[in-house]
């Protein structure tokens, strides 16, 4: 699928449909959907042949309305400017959104990851991280990044041993750089917050009866028919959650193809499937579909993109039957099939709300390098004493027992794992209600222009309250 339209222009238009709805003056408009600076960088690698190859890259701080700016770095050959500085705009807005206080930034480096040995990654993932420190674009109080498409823990990893050699006594040097390994000060939790939140996204829009009955539903999540596109980081997690939650993953989609089982599919025993035969079709007692898109077109109650922008366009808008279209990747539906969407009365739950929950989870991690502490390690067993105490004066006061399960369940104090998880919980709750009331006091707009709305106001506010220097 494809879009005429630079992914910029689509984010901005659908900034200005929102910013319409708000009364901030016109300039303070502007100045909030401008990218307030962005780095790029041309730099020369030695290859392991010894021939030398000319490298593209680019950092974006799209808002400096707060401190650090935050944002992934993406390793494709399609990274461009305008692809970093709009992800870094929606950045800006997802971190509004769900009350993370940072501002959006964006890094990209013009490569596929395949062309290259795992020396020559080392190399350009150093010289980029260099080339950021030399400018002020790396830095745990200026510019913290985290994994993206195409990287992972490894390149956190060698960013922040690059930003260690030039900050050696920094004491918060760590805090550089998430999405680390545990080891490396990383935080449990990270690798599948991203799908974790798209559930209880998923599951909190689908809890709320009279808007499941505007669009024909039961409330709650079981039984509801799921469709997922892409089964990468995102992609898995969500189907992983989703099904733990009662719904049932009828069709899936890569690369190669795509395969649907109306009785649902364990997602797991699929991807060992494609480990073995290197693709998800022919995964016994499923369908093979006809081409890898054809599961945007699947009969089915929630249809979630998790793969790649401009999914859902002007082309295929009219043949998409989900009722609810739950966006796990960055900008899998166009400015102008989200209209068609809307019109036609399909909830699009929108990306800069449910995929924030990588973001969450990495101001989590930057908040534990800060205080140089695992969260719970002070508390956990403190509060296992407690519990066991209160326990034992209820029994003996009651003279009854409580059953083995009860009390473990009561005694257990939260390790990093449990306050993680219960902090992206409520973040995710509370940041739907918000979105779900703006969208109620407005007349025919959907969840996308609600979340623009909470995001400009909360930006608004902030550049209001902070004065306009000098
Ligand atoms: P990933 O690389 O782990 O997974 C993407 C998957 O999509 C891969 O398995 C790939 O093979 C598959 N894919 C590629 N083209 C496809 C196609 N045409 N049809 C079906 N599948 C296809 O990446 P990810 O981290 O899961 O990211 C997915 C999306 O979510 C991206 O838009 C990313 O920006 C967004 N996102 C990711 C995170 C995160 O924490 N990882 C956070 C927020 C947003």
């Amino acid at each position: 699928m494809t879009s005429d339209l630079k992914f910029s222009v689509q984010v901005n238009r659908n900034f200005d449909k929102a910013a319409a709805l708000t009364k901030h003056p016109e300039g303070l408009l502007d100045q909030i959907k401008v990218c307030n600076s962005t780095y790029h960088i041309i730099f020369p690698l030695r290859r392991d042949d010894g021939s030398i190859d000319v490298i593209n890259a680019w950092r974006a701080e799209h808002s400096h309305h707060k401190l650090p700016v935050k944002g992934g770095i993406r390793y494709s050959s399609f990274v461009n400017e305008d692809e970093v500085e709009a992800l870094a705009s929606l950045m800006t807005y997802k971190c509004a959104i769900v009350d993370v206080p940072f501002g959006g930034a964006k890094g990209g480096v013009k490569i596929s990851r395949l062309d290259y040995s795992e020396q020559e990654l080392e190399r350009i993932t150093r010289r980029y991280a260099y080339e950021l420190i030399r400018k002020s674009f790396l830095d745990p109080g200026i510019d913290v990044p985290a994994p993206d498409y195409g990287t992972g823990a490894q390149e956190m990893t060698w960013i922040l041993d690059t930003y260690n050699s030039f900050a050696p006594s920094k004491l918060d040097s760590i805090a550089c750089v998430t999405g680390k390994p545990i080891s490396q000060g990383g935080v449990r939790g990270r690798t599948e917050a991203t799908g974790r939140g798209v559930y209880f996204g998923i599951r909190e829009a689908c809890s709320i009866v009279e808007d499941m009955k505007r669009i024909g539903l039961e409330p709650g999540l079981e039984g509801k028919t799921i469709a997922i596109q892409g089964l990468g980081n995102v992609g898995y997690h969500s189907a992983k959650y989703l099904s733990e939650g009662g719904a049932r993953v009828i069709a899936v989609s890569e690369r190669e193809g795509a395969i649907q089982n109306l009785d649902g599919l364990d997602v797991d025993d699929v991807l060992s499937h494609r480990k073995e035969t290197e693709s998800i079709l022919d995964y016994p007692g499923a369908k093979n579909l006809k081409k890898s898109d054809s599961i945007l077109e699947v009969e089915c109650d929630i249809l979630v993109p998790a793969a790649l922008e401009n999914q859902i366009t002007h082309e295929n808008v009219d043949r998409v039957k989900a009722k609810i279209v739950a966006e796990a990747a960055n900008g899998p539906v166009t400015s102008d099939a989200h209209e068609t969407l809307v019109e036609r009365g399909t909830v699009v739950i929108p990306d800069i709300y449910l995929n924030a929950g990588g973001v969450t989870v990495s101001y989590f991690e930057w908040l534990k390098n800060l205080s140089h502490v695992r969260f719970g390690r002070m508390d956990k067993r403190f509060n296992e004493s407690t519990n066991a105490a209160l326990i034992s004066a209820i029994e003996s006061s009651t003279g009854k027992k409580f059953n083995a399960e009860v009390t473990k369940s009561i005694v257990h104090g939260a390790d990093e794992a449990d306050l993680v998880n219960s902090g992206l919980e409520e973040t995710m709750i509370n940041a739907y209600h918000e979105i779900r009331e703006t969208r109620n006091q407005h007349a025919g707009i959907g969840l996308r222009t609600a979340a623009f709305i909470v995001a400009i106001n909360k930006v608004a506010t902030s550049y209001m309250e902070l004065g306009i220097f000098p």
